[in-house]
């Protein structure tokens, strides 16, 4: 069982709360530990801007800023796993 059975990741992306801009990113808050779908650009996460996502690593990734609404603010999302499938679904549409 993957530990992530029991989510839907399509629907945390499509949240407001997942932002609008850049790579779906699996991340953890550094703030309250909750994990959730983000989108982060490559440069955010100190990578090329024009990097092909498909070949990114999660451990590649450095952590970066987004808001946590449970914590109130943005903060430091450490990436987990670049979710491909989504990233090649969204470009499939
Ligand atoms: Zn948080």
């Amino acid at each position: 069982m993957s530990a992530t059975a029991d989510r839907d990741l399509e629907a945390e992306l499509a949240s407001a709360a997942a932002g609008h801009a850049g790579i779906p990113i699996d991340a953890i808050c550094s703030g309250c530990g909750r994990t959730h779908v983000k989108r982060a650009r490559p440069e955010e996460m100190d990578q090329h801007p024009q990097v092909d996502p498909t070949s990114l690593e999660a451990t590649d990734l450095t952590s970066f800023k987004h808001v946590c609404h449970p914590c109130g603010s943005a903060t430091w999302w450490n990436p987990v796993a670049v979710l491909t499938d989504l990233l090649e679904s969204e470009r499939g549409e």
